[in-house]
């Protein structure tokens, strides 16, 4: 079933027949974050008949092009990409919806990354046209080896069982510095927005950002910063909770590393969070592998 979304895919590369319509392949969801470009590399080391898929988004930093093929480069094959056919970046969702985010989180990242996912997901399902199915026997993610990231982990595990998601820098005890330093390793430079100081590679103008980050938008990239503060007028809302943009103080909060969520294809999929801090320990501390069933 597609809905909203989908899908401008360059060709599945080869894929190994087992036989009674399975393949051996899996799907290693890549961002141009530095955690889940290693997560990919991991992927293809662990089994070589592995696909990586990117979702493209029109406000992403431009030296995301140097890094996605620079990462080809390192992997030996294309990243994949997909997009939303219904928006563009987080302004066309704002624009068109007239909703920055609520309770659920932000409507971009259902529309632009989640939506995507899920199409992408039911186009691989076996159907008339598509009898052998394509489907992926796991997806892996590049959620870091730290306890807040394995609580998700598991709770994505037990929400979506039907991925079989694979985990590889939780499962090797990989944080970002130790992903940081694999790719700078690699000849790989960081993607941009991470020299500039920002904490994640999401879009540029991100609406989970707080008050320092925008102020450090309001610096690096203006544009964005004043094409958002507009924005906010036009649809009465604003990204940050009661403030907006065009009446920040721009000393407020104004830090040159300011902190952002993530934001992937997993992004409020999560939705109760469970209670799983004590299992995300024992896997912390090497007392719980995250390949048994929760
Ligand atoms: S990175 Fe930020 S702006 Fe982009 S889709 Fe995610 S929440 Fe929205």
């Amino acid at each position: 079933m597609l809905q909203s979304s989908i899908i401008s895919v360059s060709p599945h590369l080869p894929q190994i027949h087992v036989g009674g319509g399975a393949f051996v392949s899996q799907l290693a969801w890549f961002s141009c974050g530095i955690t889940s470009a290693v997560a990919c590399k991991l992927a293809i080391e662990s089994n070589p008949n592995t696909e990586i898929y990117y979702i493209e988004i029109k406000s992403a930093h431009p030296d995301n092009e140097r890094f996605i093929k620079d990462c080809e480069k390192w992997y030996g094959q294309k990243i994949n990409r997909i997009k939303s056919f219904k928006y563009s970046d987080q302004f066309d969702v704002i624009r068109k919806t007239r909703f920055i985010n609520g309770p659920s989180g932000a409507r971009c990242t259902k529309e632009l990354k989640k939506n995507v996912r899920f199409d992408f997901e039911n186009s691989l399902k076996p159907n008339l046209f598509n009898v052998d199915g394509s489907e992926f026997t796991h997806q892996i993610h590049g959620f870091e080896y730290k306890i807040s990231e394995i609580t998700r982990a598991i709770d994505y595990l037990m929400d979506f069982p039907y991925t079989n998601a694979k985990f590889p820098l939780i499962e090797k005890k990989l944080t970002k510095p130790n992903c940081a330093k694999m790719l700078i390793d690699a000849g790989i430079s960081l993607p941009v927005m991470y020299i500039l100081g920002y904490s994640n590679n999401n879009c540029i103008g991100c609406v989970k950002g707080g008050k320092g980050y925008w102020n450090k938008i309001r610096v690096d990239f203006p544009e964005v910063f004043w094409e958002m503060a507009t924005l906010e007028r036009i649809i009465g809302h604003s990204c940050i909770n009661g403030c907006f943009l065009d009446e920040l103080d721009p000393l407020d909060g104004f830090t040159p590393k300011p902190v952002l969520p993530s934001c992937s294809v997993v992004c409020e999929d999560i939705m109760p969070p469970q209670i799983n801090l004590s299992k995300a320990k024992k896997v912390f501390y090497g007392q719980m592998s995250l390949n048994v069933s929760y």
